[in-house]
């Protein structure tokens, strides 16, 4: 999406005028999160928010809180992030880059002079203004020494500010993962499956997701104490990331629950692939690092749901986690389908 500076008061004007005209039509509150998306749908500066809405109405589907809730979290308030962040990197290589051609410049106009007068000193050789150039000779080139040592500076200074950006990078990529299992975090998540679920609509393609819960895990920990339990985690974090393809996504939604989403997949691909995540970890044979001491086994249950167009992320997670609950109730260690 650009930015909006470039807009007139009289076009602002007109493109707010149908926006709260479309508001009213449709019954939609007039709060700052809906006027905002449909100001920017007006406007038509984002093509994405533009189908989506068009696709909503054309579908005749009702404009009301979590619709309008989502809208504007996919592609107001997320983009307004990115584009904060995107601008910060990129105001950081200006200033840089900046810094180095004015200086680069200034080091070649001394090194200039420094040759020029030692020309003109060559040609009045033997002359009385000998000493006189002789010692502004000498001044140029001090002063070239004294733009290298400053370049020399700079140079260091740039090198903090690279590693500046290569922090500021860690950072954005922390904030999506999920410290312990190197998973997405539920932030993450969220923005992937709106983003995914918006995607799906417009393309009329599936979307399915799967729940995966560690079974009798508080036991688990009781027995084995908690550190063992984290490695348990990793490994099913590890076998979810390894069973999934590049396009999937895997979260960590909650403590022991992870959440995969797959684009494109109806439910009975996601329940293959479900049933591949659980039958890897139920066989793989624990055994305690330290001592070799063999622990057994650890199994998981898992809800599985495809995504019904129009529905918000919050009914579609409710009801991977209802499947979930009858993998439970049924006896855990399977993959339930709702
Ligand atoms: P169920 O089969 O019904 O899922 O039983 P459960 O014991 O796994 O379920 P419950 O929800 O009662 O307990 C979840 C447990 O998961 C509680 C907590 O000890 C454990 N847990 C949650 N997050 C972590 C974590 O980060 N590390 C470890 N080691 N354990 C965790
Ligand atoms: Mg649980
Ligand atoms: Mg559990």
């Amino acid at each position: 999406m650009q930015a909006l500076d470039d807009l007139d008061s009289q076009h602002a004007a007109a493109v707010a005028q149908e926006a709260l005209q479309l508001l009213a039509e449709l019954n939609i509150p007039v709060i700052p999160s809906n006027f905002s998306v449909w100001f920017t749908y007006v406007l038509g500066r984002s093509d994405a928010l533009r189908r989506t809405i068009d696709i909503l109405r054309s579908n005749k589907r009702s404009f009301d809180k979590t619709v309008n809730r989502e809208l504007y979290g996919t592609f107001l308030r997320y983009n307004s992030l990115l584009h904060a962040g995107q601008s910060m990197q990129e105001e950081l290589g200006f200033i840089l880059r900046n810094v180095k051609d004015n200086l680069s410049e200034a080091i070649h106009d001394n090194g200039l002079h420094a040759s020029g007068l030692s020309q003109i000193a060559a040609t009045l050789e033997g002359k009385n203004s000998e000493l006189a150039l002789q010692q502004l000779s000498h001044e140029l080139v001090l002063a070239t020494e004294r733009a290298s040592s400053l370049e020399a500076k700079l140079a260091a200074a740039s090198d903090e500010l690279d590693q500046l950006r290569a922090a500021l990078e860690q950072a954005e990529v922390n904030s999506k993962t999920d410290a312990l299992t190197g998973l997405a975090n539920r932030r993450a998540l969220e923005s992937f499956l709106r983003s995914e679920q918006i995607r799906a609509m417009e393309r009329g393609a599936a979307l399915s997701v799967f729940l995966v819960d560690i079974d009798h895990f508080k036991s688990f920990n009781d027995k084995h104490g908690h550190q063992l339990g984290d490695q348990v985690l990793r490994l099913v974090a590890q076998c979810l990331q390894d069973t999934i393809r590049d396009t999937d996504f895997a979260a960590r939604y909650g403590g022991e629950e992870l959440l995969g989403v797959l684009p494109g997949a109806a439910i009975s691909s996601c329940k293959e692939v479900a049933e591949r995540v659980r039958k890897r970890i139920a066989d793989a044979r624990l055994t305690k690092r330290a001592t070799g001491e063999h622990i057994g086994q650890v199994t998981v249950s898992i809800g599985a749901t495809e995504f019904i167009p129009g529905e918000s992320y919050e009914a579609l997670f409710e009801r991977c986690d209802n499947a979930l609950y009858h993998a439970k109730q049924a006896g855990r260690n399977q993959t339930v389908t709702g």
